[in-house]
């Protein structure tokens, strides 16, 4: 009978995905691939990259644009204040929330290809708080134009329209590169809550006492917001150093040493796999104290085996059971 088939879901703290947008034709067939894969596991949200390695506000938007027209999930935009004036960012955020995008990561942004750290590669907008501030700006003039316009509301106040925009920032559980003090990382995170953002992602790490620590740190400052903490499988060498590169972040070197340690790509496979599942059962649940109970954020590099592997291992896939 069909309820003999009934699928139990059991709660359990969620999980979401990041992706960036494809820059060749054949990227995108594999993104699309994977992207059935992504949907299908049940993510919180989806996050689109933006400005990053040389990706436009097009490339973003039309993954974005995608994911809202074909899927259910929450579609979250990055945003950055690269290069943009006051009134381009102002346009940009009109037009993702006239796309129907409701979640947003602000970002300062990396520089742009060309420019280095310590060049002046941002416009009007200084600093992520900033971009946190004029999103909730926007959005509320929006949400008043709109009542405006609705007969029997004529020049009514704000109202709540229900639909509460998530603007998430991120987090640094080693410092920013560029930060002075562990003071100096936690004062922004506290300033960009206090200029309204509602979530803080974390940048990977390797180590749980990294994000462990991290959290202590932050609620003790007075940081309430949830801190969801992201994670990447990292599945050889080349692939871990390459991404400590980019975000100068530490090379882990017992997690290089495990890699290499391997003769196949198989056996690397395998070692970026288990060292994911690790991470994330020691940092699941662990910032719950009435915050919710944060998962997972998996950097997915648009392909959807290996962090579906790390979801199954960890256990934040829900289980189907068959009741017969
Ligand atoms: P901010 O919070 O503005 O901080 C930048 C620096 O300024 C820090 O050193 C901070 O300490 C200092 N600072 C700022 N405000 C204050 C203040 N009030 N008081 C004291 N110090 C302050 N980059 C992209 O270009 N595109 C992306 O899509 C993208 N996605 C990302 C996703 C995640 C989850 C993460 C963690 C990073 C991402 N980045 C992306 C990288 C990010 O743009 C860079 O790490 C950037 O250098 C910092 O961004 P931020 O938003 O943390 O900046």
């Amino acid at each position: 009978t069909a309820t003999a088939n009934a699928a139990t879901t059991v709660e359990r703290p969620t999980f979401s995905f990041e992706l960036y947008p494809p820059r060749t034709v054949a990227a995108e067939e594999t993104l699309l691939a994977s992207l059935e894969h992504l949907v299908a596991a049940g993510p919180e949200f989806i996050s689109v990259t933006y400005g990053a390695n040389g990706s436009s506000r097009s490339s973003s938007l039309s993954v974005l644009l995608r994911l809202l027209a074909e899927t259910d999930i929450k579609a979250m935009a990055h945003l950055t204040c690269v290069g943009s004036s006051y009134a381009d960012a102002t346009r940009l955020i009109r037009e993702f929330l006239d796309a129907g995008v409701t979640s947003f990561l602000a970002l300062r942004g990396d520089p742009p290809a060309g420019a280095a750290e310590g060049d002046r590669f941002l416009g009007d907008l200084g600093s992520a708080g900033e971009l946190v501030q004029l999103i909730h700006r926007v959005q509320a003039e929006r949400e008043q134009f709109s009542l405006n316009d609705v007969p029997g509301f004529p020049g009514a106040k704000r109202l709540s329209s229900g639909h509460k925009v998530t603007i998430a920032v991120a987090a640094f559980p080693n410092g920013h590169p560029r930060s002075r003090s562990v003071e100096q990382d936690l004062d922004t995170l506290l300033a960009k809550e206090a200029a309204g953002a509602n979530l803080a992602i974390t940048q990977l790490f390797f180590h749980a006492d990294d994000y462990l620590r991290f959290v202590d740190q932050a609620r003790a400052a007075g940081v309430t917001m949830c801190i969801l903490p992201g994670i990447m499988p990292v599945l050889s060498p080349q692939r871990l150093r390459r991404i400590v590169e980019l975000t100068d972040e530490k090379l882990p070197t017992d997690l290089l040493r495990a890699l290499e340690a391997q003769e196949s790509p198989e056996g690397q496979r395998a070692v970026g796999i288990a060292h994911a599942i690790e991470l994330g059962r020691a940092v699941i649940g662990t910032d719950d104290v009435g915050f919710g109970r944060p998962g997972l954020h998996l950097y997915t590099f648009n392909q959807h085996e290996a962090v579906l592997e790390v979801l199954r291992g960890t256990e934040l896939l829900s289980v189907t059971t068959n009741h017969n």
